[in-house]
């Protein structure tokens, strides 16, 4: 069974889609106003696992991604570079596009743009003004939290601080402020508009994700994920006007992962401790590694990332490289070992057991490492066959298919004339032959195949096609 935490009654429930079998997922996207950091892709990392995680388990999974490109930062950050708001917002979409394939993040179903969806905002909009939820004010459209009976619901907000009737304008405030928001904002100088029903003027970011969310998965959906910073006001504000437009529950289950510090501190770029993907892939940092340290913290707890951490989960994810490439390299002889399937079903069962109890990854990871550390002193013992070698990979490549973290994992084995060849330079460059290792070497390169000689032996890597 399936246990998540769910923001909404602060405790682990049982998980039950909708509709059997089925998962309707939306995770908030980013502003694109700047490249991502880090700490939104820890939210990104942890909701692809979410989402991998429920694949795995059968399920079949819709998942939307917003595009927030047009709000108070995108509309600042076009007007201090000049540029038009598209233009401007083309270029960290790209970039957010590039970034999380990278990360091998799977991609969303649908990665609707809010700039695409005013017609669906505004027909939100006008039903809150037809049911009296919403007000206008000064050509702006706010949304009266003193008539939506469970505001503060999801934030656990003290009921007794608001003060209906006072109005906030921006889109992201303290919960101090709980006031009446912005639906629609009255067109402003330099600032882009859309001439609607409701007059002239530009969205409030919180009802861009109630309009694409319900249009693509329905008034009524299983999960919303983000960061905690999104609980309020973005996802409370946004279950009032879903809840108070639709008559209906908005969403059954929300997923919130902490934040990411850095050394300890909250990011800052003054503090110089600021990362987006691309200032670590400039310092040659492993994709794998990044993704891997991302997701071996469970979602739920504060991650403090540093750069010795990332050496760890680097050297940690070179073990189970090697090891695939042991399984898949080494001559097995010919047989069967019971010892395997159980260490294979042992280990998949924990896995999978950690991952169903609100995805406890470190109970998961411990699994992993636990079956290659016993799977290796079988191996040194000569107790591992072609089959349990065959187990092995096909494990790891199921478990990858969750944590997507193990480098290598597509390389093939090489046919045993080639492996012969790479026999024939190791005993050519033992004998110190090497103009006879060189000629070898050059030869496999023609066929695609390049040799690297690391301190473990040597390697090799596939260039083009398949050997
Ligand atoms: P934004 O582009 O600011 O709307 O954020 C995109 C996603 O990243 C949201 O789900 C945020 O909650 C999340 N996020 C922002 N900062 C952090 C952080 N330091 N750690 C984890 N998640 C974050
Ligand atoms: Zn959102």
């Amino acid at each position: 069974m399936i246990r998540f935490f769910n923001t909404l009654s602060g405790k682990l429930e049982p998980f039950k889609p909708i509709v059997e079998g089925k998962v309707k997922l939306y995770t908030c996207g980013p502003t694109v106003y700047d490249f991502a950091h880090i700490g939104n892709f820890r939210a990104y990392i942890f909701e692809d696992l979410l989402k991998r995680f429920l694949i795995f388990r059968g399920y079949k999974v819709t998942h939307v991604m917003n595009i927030t490109d047009v709000d108070d930062k995108t509309i600042k950050g076009a007007n201090a570079e000049k540029v038009k708001l598209q233009e401007f917002t083309k270029k960290y979409t790209d970039a957010f596009f590039e970034d999380i394939q990278k990360l091998y993040i799977l991609k969303a179903d649908y990665y609707p743009r809010a700039t695409d969806h005013i017609p669906d905002m505004i027909k939100i909009i006008k039903g809150l003004l037809e049911k009296g939820y919403a007000y206008k004010k000064d050509g702006s459209v706010y949304f009266n939290i003193s008539k939506f009976q469970n505001y503060g619901r999801l934030s656990k907000i003290d009921l007794k601080e608001l003060r209906p009737g006072k109005r906030i304008e921006s889109d992201e405030y303290e919960k101090e402020s709980a006031n009446d928001f912005a639906l629609w904002k009255d067109k402003k100088e330099g600032e882009p508009f859309w001439e609607t029903e409701v007059g002239p003027g530009r969205p409030g970011w919180h009802i861009e994700c109630s309009a694409m969310s319900s249009k693509y998965l329905g008034q009524t959906f299983d999960i919303h994920c983000g960061g905690v910073d999104n609980i309020f006001p973005h996802h409370e504000n946004e279950i009032a006007q879903s809840e108070a437009f639709s008559g209906r529950r908005f969403v059954n289950y929300w997923l919130h992962c902490r934040h990411l510090i850095v050394d300890g501190e909250k990011m800052s770029k003054s503090k110089g401790n600021f990362y987006t993907l691309r200032d670590l892939l400039a310092k040659d940092v492993d994709p794998y590694a990044l993704r891997f340290l991302l997701l071996s913290t469970h979602y739920r707890k504060m991650l403090n990332f540093t750069f010795e951490a990332l050496e760890q989960a680097s050297s940690s994810l070179k073990r189970v490289s090697d090891f695939l490439y042991e399984l898949k390299n080494r001559q097995f002889e010919e047989g069967e070992n019971k010892d395997i399937s159980r260490l294979v079903e042992g280990a998949n069962k924990e896995f999978i057991a950690g991952l169903d109890d609100d995805l406890n990854i470190s109970v998961t990871i411990r699994a992993l490492f636990e079956m290659i550390r016993k799977a290796n002193i079988l191996i040194s013992r000569g107790k591992v066959y072609r089959k349990d070698a065959e187990k092995l990979i096909a494990s790891l490549h199921s478990f990858d298919d969750v944590l997507a973290v193990i480098p290598g994992k597509e390389e093939v084995a090489l046919p045993s004339k080639l492996k012969k060849k790479i026999e024939e330079r190791e005993k050519a460059r033992a004998d110190k032959n090497y103009d006879l290792a060189d000629q070898i070497r050059r030869e496999l390169l023609k066929q695609g195949i390049l040799l690297e000689d690391t301190k473990d032996g040597v390697r090799w890597k596939i260039l083009k096609g398949k050997p």
